[in-house]
């Protein structure tokens, strides 16, 4: 159901973007998924096909990206990559880390007609 409403939000966006920038179909469409935003790529595939049906996004080819987990290490004072929420920094174990990206789905990309 997420993943749907994410797919939903993301045809709304590219119809807005079609009507401003005067386009009228897509190509392919590329989405970026944080490692720790819990958003499934099957699941936001399938939630793409059905959200893009008859709209000008419905013949789009659909890529997906993984972009990682980023935090600050507050023992480190750097900046380290996490796969999985809850990870201890790499460098030196601690978990005072605080996240500072991979947890959105954004729109990367967009290749239009
Ligand atoms: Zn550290």
């Amino acid at each position: 159901m997420h993943e749907l409403a994410l797919a939903r939000g993301v045809v709304d966006m590219i119809e807005a973007e079609a009507v401003r920038q005067n386009f009228s179909s897509v190509r392919k469409i590329v989405l970026e998924i944080g490692a720790l935003s819990c958003v499934d790529e099957h699941a936001l595939r399938f939630g793409m096909d059905a959200s893009a049906r008859n709209t000008l996004a419905a013949d789009a080819a659909v890529e997906i990206v993984t972009a990682p987990g980023r935090a600050r290490c507050f023992e480190c004072d750097d900046d380290v990559t996490i796969t999985t929420r809850g990870d201890g920094c790499p460098a030196c174990g601690s978990h005072k880390l605080l996240v500072t990206g991979g947890e959105d789905m954004t729109l990367k990309a967009l290749e239009v007609d």
